[in-house]
């Protein structure tokens, strides 16, 4: 009856580092359907725990200015002296197939794709206090003291820009934090300017139909 736009939703998530964007993210994947992780590239040397291909395809500073280049990016950034960037190619395929897609991106990201992509749905993921950021920071032990120190100074910076999203999610509790992600992403999807199509069927016939019975 009524057919709504079969693309899937272009979701952008950020929040400071150490705020638990990669958990939510994570367990959203586990509760819906039909929703994908956009695998960034980066010049970052991978984590002890992290997979090429899987958390992000790692690749030399060269090769990601050649890509830059050859516009192979939806957007890009420099985050902690190391570059970041969406492959373009991968995110619009998912979003043709029906597929959701999460953008999990920097601040810097976030504002060009808000510039180039209106149809975006914007997340922040708001740490409970900068305190208990800076203590999840210094637990997870993946950085060291100079990079836990850049990152708690950029996650100021961050917070600022929480105004420029659609949403904001506080993560203290994290199972009600990803009640809320789920949540926003069913009502995006029924969104009024999603619909594409209302085929209400022939209404002479179907008052006939009234009038015989
Ligand atoms: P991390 O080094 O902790 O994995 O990521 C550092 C920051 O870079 C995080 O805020 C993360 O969301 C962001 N990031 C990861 N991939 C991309 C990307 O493709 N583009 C941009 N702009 N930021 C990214």
């Amino acid at each position: 009856m009524i057919k709504s736009n079969e693309k899937g939703l272009l979701i952008v998530v950020s929040g400071p580092s150490g705020c638990g964007k990669s958990t939510l993210n994570q367990m959203l994947l586990k509760i819906r359907n039909n929703i994908v992780m956009s695998i960034s590239d980066t010049t970052r040397l991978p984590r002890e725990n992290e997979k090429n291909g899987i958390d992000y395809n790692f690749i030399s500073k060269e090769e990601f200015l050649n890509n830059i280049r050859n516009n192979k990016y939806l957007e890009y950034a420099n985050y902690s002296d190391n570059y970041y960037g969406t492959p373009i190619k991968a995110v619009n395929d998912n979003l043709d197939k029906g597929l959701d897609v999460i953008l999990e991106i920097d601040i810097e990201g976030a504002r060009k794709v808000n510039e180039i992509r209106k149809d975006a749905i914007f997340i922040f993921i708001m740490p409970p206090s900068m305190k208990i950021l800076k203590e999840r920071l210094v637990a997870r032990k993946t950085e060291t003291k100079e990079q836990i120190l850049k990152r708690f100074k950029t996650a100021y910076k961050e917070i600022n820009e929480v105004s420029k999203y659609n949403y904001v999610i506080v993560n203290d509790d994290i199972n009600e934090s990803i009640s809320k992600m789920n949540a926003i992403l069913t009502c995006e999807k029924c969104r009024v300017d999603r619909i594409e199509d209302v085929d209400l069927g022939n209404k002479e016939e179907l008052i006939h139909e009234i009038l015989s019975n």
